[in-house]
């Protein structure tokens, strides 16, 4: 039975949101406290006393097969080593485990297909197929450390390829199925893959994408793959090359049914995968057994208050970028955890599909990024208020950070102000949530991250000095190593130690992200270093520029960057998405410098506005100020292998360039 679902109008909602504001800090509501898994402080003590006995506490969670001897083996800082000796399987702890405990009933994931298609996969099932999909990789000559390709949309076949690489000890290397083919070969032929589990056709908002056509036209000579194993999902018919080509299905209809789990090193390389490229070339990540299960199933439980025997959960994430590893997969199956898996875009059929799916399965964990939720708010709060969202109990943010209108409307619009927020802070290269509220002991703020995990030590340094700050806004380190942090960049071990530790030494991880620290300690992590801007002196975040644009009612979205001023050194320009229809004109434009002169000062006015449809994002919704720099200041566009969707970027050019002619 359906409630009456709440309406709230916008001019209620702009209201509301001006009025919420003013609060400065969300306690935790009081039942949620009760009945959170954590909800004594004393944690962060128990863990800051001995961080390593504290996460070999969490690693006794997992079912190892031989003990570790060494928690922590830091003899080649900074290439630790953790749990050495020991020895596990990841896929036998997401999966045997809980069956061999009862518990193989469980639904794992309650599959959703772009057309209403169901599948519900319980905990016994996956089993069955990973067992199936290991021996059948083994049958066509894939052994441990073998690194195999994966490159598919959101069908469970993805979950069954991670799973089976893991049960055999050979790394995965997944690239996101919105990657174009020439993406996938780079990433194959620089990981040396050897097969590559690809598909026939995808679903794409309605209509079917031909996925292996595409991945024949640029793969043809790369001599070190040697087997690509194709999914039949979408009756695309496909041309198959005889000795390299063949099906999923006919493969695991003729392999043993039976794979037992191969007992790994607690250091075997689980996977390989690249970062999102927002600042750079894309980094080859390389994330280990031990450690890495350890971090994710500790952070997955504890950060979303997970109640396996009763959550419904949902990672609206894809498995092709770190968030989806960690929290579709990972760290999920190791808690027995229930999840929603859906296979399309937030707006297809309609841009109500994600709250209907939350009705639909009774969702009670909701695991989004910022991007999609400004998105929400352009569409407008109708979508969400037509469906009873009272399943959701929490709500979490990953990605960038979040200004605190968009906070504040999840809070709101999508929570009933009754869900704690967890804005996670982490990286591909973490592994796992590494800054971030414990729902039922942290009051929160929104924009802000708030405190490290427990057992994470973090910090702020002068940007000048490198000392530490109590207060104030510098670099954001990691002191110490973490048991699911990166083991190096893959094959380019010189640049792992350049990237990270040359500044500060082996102990201190550089984050290459500018963060404050409140007066009472918290942290906002406000934008990659390079996006600091400085204005006659002040040094600014664009996060902190963006949130005070996109408080004005009428912004949706907001992207800023400096540009070379001959007055004040740099000079902001905004680039700024309006809500819904509307149109901006000067009036608008006076009206967002008066809402960032009262939020900030007048100094950090943007000198120029330039109004846009849509802003450049990497392919996982992160906004890429460094290809706004680059055509403000004219210059050739960087690295562009990550952006989405190109025609953004000749829109903005045109719109610069006619600005620029304006002002000569
Ligand atoms: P590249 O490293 O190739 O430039 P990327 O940094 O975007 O790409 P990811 O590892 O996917 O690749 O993203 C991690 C980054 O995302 C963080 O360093 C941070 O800048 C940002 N981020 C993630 N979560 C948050 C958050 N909760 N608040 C603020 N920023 C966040
Ligand atoms: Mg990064």
């Amino acid at each position: 039975m359906a409630t009456e679902p709440k309406q709230v109008s916008g001019e209620e909602l702009d209201h509301d949101l001006a009025e919420l504001l003013e609060i400065e800090r969300f306690e935790p509501p009081a039942e949620f406290r009760e009945r959170a898994l954590l909800n004594d402080p004393a944690v962060y003590e128990e863990a800051a006393r001995d961080p390593r006995a504290w996460w070999a506490k969490q690693a006794a969670e997992l079912d190892w097969f031989e003990p570790w001897d060494t928690v922590l083996d830091d003899s080649e800082a900074p290439f630790y080593k953790w749990f050495t000796g020991g020895k596990l399987n990841v896929s036998y702890n997401c999966l045997d485990r809980h069956v061999l405990a009862g518990r193989g009933e469980r639904v794992a994931y309650h599959w959703r297909g772009e057309e209403g298609q169901e599948r519900d996969i319980t905990y016994a099932e996956l089993l069955a197929e990973v067992k199936r999909f290991a021996s059948a990789l083994k049958d066509q000559g894939v052994k441990k450390g073998d690194v195999v390709g994966i490159y598919l949309p959101m069908i469970p076949e993805v979950v069954v390829a991670m799973l089976a690489c893991a049960r055999i000890g050979a790394p995965h290397n997944v690239v996101f199925g919105g990657f174009s083919a020439e993406a996938v070969r780079e990433r194959m032929e620089f990981s040396e893959a050897k097969a590559l589990i690809t598909v026939d056709g995808a679903a794409r908002k309605g209509k079917t994408a031909p996925v292996k056509e595409r991945v024949d036209e640029v793969m043809g000579d790369l001599a070190t793959l040697q087997k690509i194993i194709v999914v039949r999902s979408k009756d695309v018919p496909c041309e198959m090359r005889a000795g390299r080509d063949v099906y999923y299905d006919e493969i695991c209809a003729a392999a043993d049914p039976e794979c037992e789990a191969e007992p790994l090193d607690a250091e075997h390389p689980l996977y390989i995968l690249y970062t999102s490229g927002s600042t750079a070339k894309p980094k080859g990540i390389l994330h280990t057994t031990g450690g890495y299960l350890t971090g994710v199933s500790a952070t997955h439980r504890y950060v979303f208050d997970l109640k396996p025997e009763s959550d419904v959960y949902w990672c609206a994430a894809d498995v092709g970028w770190v968030t989806g590893h960690s929290y579709i997969v990972y760290g999920p199956l190791a808690n027995g955890a229930t999840s929603v898996m859906w296979e399309g875009a937030p707006d297809y059929p309609n841009r109500g599909i994600w709250w209907e799916i939350v009705e639909h399965y009774g969702v009670t964990i909701l695991y989004c990024a910022p991007t999609a939720i400004r998105a929400c708010i352009k569409w407008g709060a109708d979508w969400p208020n037509g469906h009873d969202l009272s399943s959701l109990r929490l709500l979490g943010t990953v990605g960038e950070p979040i200004n605190p209108k968009a906070w504040l409307w999840y809070h709101k619009v999508i929570g009933s102000e009754q869900c704690p927020i967890v804005d996670t802070w982490w990286q591909t290269e973490t592994g796992a949530i590494m800054i971030t509220p414990l729902p039922g002991i942290t009051a929160t703020k929104p924009g802000s991250a708030t405190q490290p995990f427990p057992g994470v030590a973090a910090q702020v340094l002068a940007e000048s000095s490198g000392e530490p700050l109590e207060e104030g806004q510098g670099l954001l380190v990691l002191n110490g190593p973490w048991p699911s942090m990166l083991r190096t960049l893959y094959k380019e071990p010189e640049r792992y130690i350049e990237t990270y530790f040359k500044r500060f030494g082996s102990e201190t991880y550089l984050v290459g992200d500018a963060a404050r620290r409140d007066k009472d300690g918290y942290f906002w992590v406000i934008g990659r270093i390079d996006d600091v801007v400085n204005v006659s002196g002040h040094r600014l975040s664009t996060a902190e520029v963006e949130s005070a644009i996109v408080a004005h009612p009428d912004v949706a979205e907001a992207a800023v960057i400096g540009q070379h001023d001959e007055d004040t050194g740099q000079a902001i320009v905004a680039f700024v998405t309006l809500q819904g229809d509307l149109e901006g004109d000067e009036h608008t434009v006076e009206g967002i410098r008066a809402t960032v002169a009262e939020r900030i000062g007048k100094f950090a006015r943007p000198k120029r506005m330039i109004w846009t449809d849509d802003l450049p994002k990497t392919r996982s919704g992160k906004i890429m100020r460094r290809l706004l720099r680059d055509i403000a200041e004219g210059r050739a566009l960087g690295d562009v292998t990550t952006l989405r969707d190109p025609a953004v970027m000749s829109q903005l050019e045109d719109r610069v360039k006619e600005m620029q002619a304006q002002e000569d």
